[in-house]
């Protein structure tokens, strides 16, 4: 089976983890957390790094930091992975879904704009498998109201707009370092900003609120975020080895454009001309296909050996979200019925790359 993802593992992540280890610093203290955090900043350009347990709670940590309360509205793409909605929702604030723009598949400026209340505390941008939003739109938007832009570049680690990061292009940007994304720590999450203030109270809410002056005082209500030094140790060998990573996926997704590029029925994610995408999972749409049809295509290639994924579902259809009014985002249902995520890492082939476009396309035709 060629699976739809697969970290990649040397010896320096071995090594740095049996370090950790031997060190006895199998906590949250330790020298890899700081080295960790140091890497992401240099990765970047963001001026402060802080590393959490996973991307969901750095999300969490992120809208509290921007000062969500309970009641408040945050505007984001109805089209994500489920912990985009979810963080708003652990606050008691409301989240506000709206459509994509059909091309890149990322949250519409102008659905966002049109969803501003006087109750909008934050939008979050979501750089969908890997495609940053576009930033400079949605700044528009949020900086003269005061509202906080926040960056959800859990898939989008190594890309950039107009030269500058992902991790740099909102107010406060959070990461994922899952198994499955470009760089992965097992479990792991970070939280970057360029605002001092931000970064201590992100600091401050990962450690149960510690106060810095008192010991066992706790000066506000915090959580158990962190990372452990374990995670930290495979985090820095990950990011050390970031431009390798992405390098080999990039030329991963090359293989897979020049086969499906241009194919009758069949659509790409566009990327802005100002735009480096970050080359997370490849993700295809297949025109007018029913979301039966492109399960069916999934148990097909499934059968050939080769596993995909469904895109997300919009989020307002999971069965706990009560929304006071209907929402409907039309593009996202499309992409949620029509996409399909194929294998993406480094250790891909070429010739199965070749394999698994010629599996779908043959899926693509069985099932007109
Ligand atoms: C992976 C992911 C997350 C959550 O990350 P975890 O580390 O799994 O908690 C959040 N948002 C998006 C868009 C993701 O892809």
């Amino acid at each position: 089976m060629i699976p739809i993802s697969e970290p990649s593992l040397t010896d320096r992540e071995r090594q740095y983890l049996l370090e950790a280890f031997d060190s006895g610093w199998i906590s949250s203290r330790g020298e890899f957390v700081e080295r960790a955090e140091a890497l992401l900043r240099n990765a970047t350009s963001a001026r402060y790094a802080a590393v959490v347990s996973n991307g969901t709670v750095a999300l969490h940590l992120a809208l509290l930091a921007a000062g969500v309360e309970a009641g408040d509205e945050v505007v984001m793409p109805s089209l994500s992975y489920v912990a985009t909605m979810n963080a708003a929702l652990y606050i008691g604030a409301r989240p506000v879904l709206v459509d994509v723009d059909p091309d890149t598949w990322c949250v519409d400026p102008h659905a966002v704009a049109a969803a501003i209340t006087d109750r909008t505390r934050a939008v979050i941008a979501v750089d969908l498998y890997g495609n940053p939003a576009d930033y400079a739109a949605l700044r528009n938007v949020t900086a003269s109201r005061g509202i906080v832009l926040i960056a959800d570049a859990a898939e989008s680690i190594g890309g950039a707009m107009n030269g500058v990061p992902t991790g740099a292009l909102a107010d406060i940007s959070i990461f994922s370092f899952f198994g499955n994304k470009i760089v992965t720590s097992g479990e792991g999450g970070a939280v970057t900003t360029d605002d001092p203030e931000i970064d201590a109270r992100i600091r401050q809410l990962r450690n149960q609120g510690n106060s810095v002056e008192r010991r066992y005082f706790h000066d506000v209500l915090g959580f158990n975020y962190r990372m452990t030094n374990l995670a930290a140790a495979i985090l820095c060998a990950q990011l050390e080895r970031l431009e390798e990573l992405t390098t080999h996926r990039r030329e991963v997704l090359d293989w897979y454009e020049s086969r499906l590029k241009g194919v009758a029925g069949v659509r790409l994610q566009s990327v802005a001309a100002d735009v480096v995408r970050s080359p997370w999972l490849m993700t295809v749409c297949v025109d007018d296909w029913s979301g039966a049809q492109r399960d069916q295509a999934i148990s097909l290639l499934a059968e050939e050996g080769v596993e995909t994924r469904p895109s997300f579902v919009p989020m307002q259809d999971m069965p706990y979200v009560k929304t006071p009014e209907r929402i409907s985002t039309p593009i996202s249902a499309k992409i949620g019925r029509e996409g399909i995520s194929l294998p993406t890492f480094p250790g891909l082939t070429k010739e199965q790359v070749d394999h698994i476009c010629e599996r779908l396309l043959a899926a693509v035709r069985g099932l007109d």
